[in-house]
């Protein structure tokens, strides 16, 4: 098997890279390292299957030879960072899809396109099943990385309406774990970081917005789960144990043995979602797949990386 993986050098894209190898196959993986790293994959450079390639897909490329699957996981993920960069986010998830969905059109390859639970916005339905449609602001802030994602999926099954691929979307809710960057802005890397530094833990607002966090190797496997089947229409992947940000600072700090001591900052990015939890009815019936890995077990793991490298 000889997989492309577009952001392969990112948090999620370098896990992904590691468990196709893990499995025997070949795995080419493009990034233009505008958010992700050499570092998170610079253990894979010596495997003689594991290919890099230094090129942003939101321009033409190509790549030689067959492939059979094409997983899209190129872009910034984290609030801050997609707003630093509007353009090259929008571009990714517009050009680069189409790119991407391209090659797999030419090579004949399976198609799987990594979406976001931010499709549902500031979500008015909770928890979030997928045949929810989403309440998203057009032109605000956030909606750089949301209307991106969901113009991702309209050309994913415009893709394979018109030309047959075989696609796949998964809907990731917030992931966690090693390599994620430690200074991308985002609740976890932040509150770890801060804790390990012996600072105060910045809360958002009032921090009563809620999340649901899964550990990285419970998406790995659903997204390895779901591009085996034979499921086109999207499916969300997450953890549905949901808590306040304000809880998750507490779990944290408990975690690490520390006590609390929190700063309330007004940094909330407008469209910042008030709720969020995925509805995994779905994903349990079509990929009999369920979460693994409590939070407590997960972030055990995630602070030994951060310890690492802070
Ligand atoms: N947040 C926070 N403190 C931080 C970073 C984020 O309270 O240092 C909040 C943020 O306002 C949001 C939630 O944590 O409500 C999750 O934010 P994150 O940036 O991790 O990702 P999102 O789920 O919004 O995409």
């Amino acid at each position: 098997m000889r997989v492309v993986i577009a952001g392969g050098a990112g948090f999620i894209g370098s896990h992904l890279c590691e468990r196709f190898l893990s499995e025997g196959a070949h795995v080419i993986a493009i990034d233009n390292l505008i958010t992700g790293s050499l570092h998170n994959i610079q253990h894979l450079q010596d495997n003689p299957k594991f290919q890099f390639i230094n090129q942003n897909i939101s321009r033409p490329f190509t790549i030689e030879g067959a492939v059979d699957a094409v997983l899209n996981f190129a872009s910034p993920a984290s609030p801050p960072v997609y707003l630093k960069y509007p353009i090259e986010t929008l571009e990714v998830g517009s050009l680069g899809t189409q790119y991407t969905l391209e090659l797999a059109l030419q090579k004949n390859a399976r198609y799987l396109l990594a979406s976001t639970s931010e499709v549902y916005g500031d979500p008015l339905v909770h928890p979030q099943p997928e045949t929810y449609l989403g309440n998203v602001d057009p032109i605000g802030p956030r909606s750089v990385y949301d209307e991106a994602k969901r113009y991702a999926e309209a050309i994913t099954m415009a893709y394979h309406r018109t030309h047959g691929v075989q696609t796949r979307i998964v809907r990731i809710f917030n992931t966690y774990g090693p390599r994620m960057s430690l200074d991308d802005g985002r609740v976890v890397p932040n509150f770890i970081a801060q804790a390990l530094r012996g600072e105060a833990l910045t809360v958002y607002g009032d921090g009563k917005q809620t999340r649901s966090f899964q550990y990285v190797d419970d998406l790995i496997e659903g997204v390895r789960r779901l591009l085996d089947s034979d499921f086109v229409e999207p499916v969300n992947i997450g953890n549905p144990t949901e808590m306040t940000i304000l809880e998750f600072a507490e779990m944290v700090c408990e975690v690490m043995g520390q006590s609390i001591k929190i700063e309330f900052v007004d940094a909330r990015i407008k469209g910042d979602p008030q709720t969020r939890r995925p509805d995994i009815t779905r994903a349990k019936a079509v990929l009999n797949w369920q979460p693994q890995v409590p939070l407590a077990d997960g972030l055990v793991k995630t602070i030994a990386y951060f310890r690492s490298v802070v």
